[in-house]
């Protein structure tokens, strides 16, 4: 199934889950049994990361495969441009149809670890609009979702800029826009407000990640351009290494985060799990739950 038919108008929020292929056995086992235990929430659909540098390219494709064949639940593989000729991304694709996926989201990928600029592989694409294009010449019976930024991509050098080649995306036959993580709403609520703007008018899903460490939590947003705001810093570092306790904060902040996105109209929530479904599925639970 497309996952755009699951953000009609009239359907209920839609709940994803954001995993990336184990570099252990140890860590697919683990994976599997988070996965099963997904039967109890229904998520309406989960992706699978692209690791850097194409690095992941295999166990990407296996593992969307497998979620879709052993839980029946919707899958969208993640593709980049990184590291791949227009032929090899092609062939990426072929297959990825060739294994039942029906959703694919076209992105251009980080430049690889220990590279500070990205660089366009010869023969290969040096934009994710041009992966969106590869996808929609060919005619593939693909539902194509792009990333979009509320506070800007760390390269790009202004919001305006940015949204604007959101907006070519889109033209180019994106169907819906999955956002990079967020902690301050009012970058997003701006942000869907400015692409409307623009006549961008597909769904602007909102991405969360719930917070389990402040160390990384630092990391992630120092390197996606994110901010995290005061109070909830100071939060955090009151909570210091009482892991617990941060996770608690995560889970609390993530669930009115969530509220009030889905209050004012965000058509779903993204999670970025990095593989620990624990806090999502608990932060799940809770919106499912009606206030008392
Ligand atoms: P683009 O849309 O190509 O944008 C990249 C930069 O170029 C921006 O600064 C933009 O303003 C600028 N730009 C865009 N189009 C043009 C143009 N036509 N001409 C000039 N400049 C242009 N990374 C992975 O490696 N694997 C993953 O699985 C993965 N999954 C992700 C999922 C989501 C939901 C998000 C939000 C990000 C994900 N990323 C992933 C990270 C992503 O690859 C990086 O943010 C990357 O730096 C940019 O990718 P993009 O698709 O947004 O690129």
């Amino acid at each position: 199934m497309f996952i755009s038919e699951l953000f009609k108008a009239g359907r209920a929020p839609v709940f994803s889950l954001e995993f990336f292929p184990p570099k252990t056995a140890a860590g697919w086992n683990g994976l599997r049994k988070t996965i099963e235990d997904l039967s109890d929430v229904q998520p309406g659909f989960v992706s699978v990361t692209y690791g850097a540098g194409g690095s992941t390219r295999e166990q990407t494709i296996e593992l969307v495969a497998e979620i879709k064949n052993s839980t029946g639940i919707e899958t969208m593989a993640h593709l980049t441009c990184v590291g791949s000729t227009r032929e090899e991304l092609d062939s990426i694709l072929d297959r990825l149809e060739g294994n039942g996926v029906k959703n694919v989201i076209a992105l251009r990928g980080d430049p690889p670890r220990g590279d500070a600029t990205f660089v366009t592989t010869a023969g290969g694409l040096a934009h994710a609009v041009d992966l969106v294009r590869l996808i929609r010449d060919r005619g593939r019976n693909l539902c194509v979702a792009v990333a979009g930024y509320p506070e800007g991509h760390v390269e790009a050098p202004d919001l305006e800029t940015d949204l604007d080649y959101l907006a070519q995306k889109v033209s180019a036959g994106a169907d819906l826009v999955i956002t990079q993580l967020f902690f301050d709403n009012t970058r997003y609520f701006d942000f869907v407000d400015r692409a409307l703007a623009k006549g961008i008018d597909v769904p602007i899903v909102p991405g969360i990640m719930p917070i389990t460490n402040l160390g990384q939590i630092e990391r992630f947003t120092t390197m996606c351009g994110a901010s995290i705001p005061e109070d909830l810093h100071n939060r955090l570092h009151e909570a210091g290494d009482d892991s617990d306790r941060v996770t608690r904060i995560g889970i609390e902040y993530a669930t009115q985060q969530c509220r009030e996105l889905l209050t004012y109209g965000a058509p779903g929530v993204h999670f970025y799990t990095l593989n620990k479904s624990r806090s999502t599925v608990e932060i799940i639970r809770r919106l499912r739950t009606p206030p008392i």
